[in-house]
């Protein structure tokens, strides 16, 4: 590195921090100021993930799917979700799932063979710098030891779904998901997976990906999300 690059490299790193001794980081949420150990977000918030914001966990999806779901989508969820997706603060996922899976019944997990995180295109995981089902489910499988099973990719870029009606929804998803490599129909016989998505709003992601992967197999294909809308 030339000497003026090293300069502007130290003055780009010098400047966050003369900022935070100006001005002390704010939580994202509430906009209180931070403690010196607290990083985005502050431990009231965090400490809001409570049982108020639970939902009922465990409801059919469809005739042989369960969907398991923990937090409403609202209120703090829905903040910390957003600034993890959408302002790349890749610790709050791990916070986020952390308490999920403290409220989150252990058993449930008991069947499952593998976990399945939902795929972003190659183009949009380049953009974010991460797939946040990966790391959901990462910490998941950490804590459960099952496996992560990624076999299947997203092609095409989709309209965001939140600003579609349900049947767009599903329109909108139709062919999007393929199987990454070439796999006998037999090879997952009698296995069960579950999908991990950050939110489940109609179900037209769950619904697609099914159908991608049911021909190779699968005794049972269920969703797993971090929270779902109130209806
Ligand atoms: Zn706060």
């Amino acid at each position: 590195m030339s000497g003026k690059k090293r300069e502007r490299s130290y003055i780009k790193d010098i400047i966050p921090f003369i900022i935070n001794i100006i001005y002390p980081s704010q939580c994202n949420v509430c906009r209180n100021k931070l403690k010196y150990d607290e990083n985005i977000i502050c431990r009231e918030c965090i400490a809001e993930l409570d049982y108020k914001l639970l939902r009922e966990q465990n409801f059919q999806i469809d005739d042989n799917s369960i969907h398991i779901s923990v937090f409403s989508y609202e209120n703090i969820v829905k903040d910390i979700l957003h600034l993890f997706k959408f302002n790349q603060y890749q610790p709050l996922g791990k916070i986020l799932t952390e308490r999920a899976l403290f409220f989150t019944d252990k058993t449930v997990f008991d069947k499952y063979d593998f976990l399945l995180p939902v795929p972003l295109t190659s183009k949009k995981r380049k953009e974010r710098g991460f797939n946040q089902t990966e790391i959901i489910a990462k910490i998941i499988s950490k804590e459960t030891n099952i496996p992560i099973l990624s076999i299947i990719k997203k092609e095409k870029e989709t309209m965001p779904q939140s600003i579609l009606s349900k049947t767009e929804r599903e329109k909108n998803l139709r062919g999007v998901f393929s199987i990454i490599k070439k796999t006998d129909r037999k090879t997952y016989d009698n296995k069960s997976i579950l999908i991990v998505d950050d939110v489940l709003t109609t179900g037209s992601t769950f619904k697609e990906i099914k159908k991608t992967i049911e021909p190779i197999g699968f005794s049972s294909i269920d969703i797993y999300t971090i929270a779902t809308p109130r209806i």
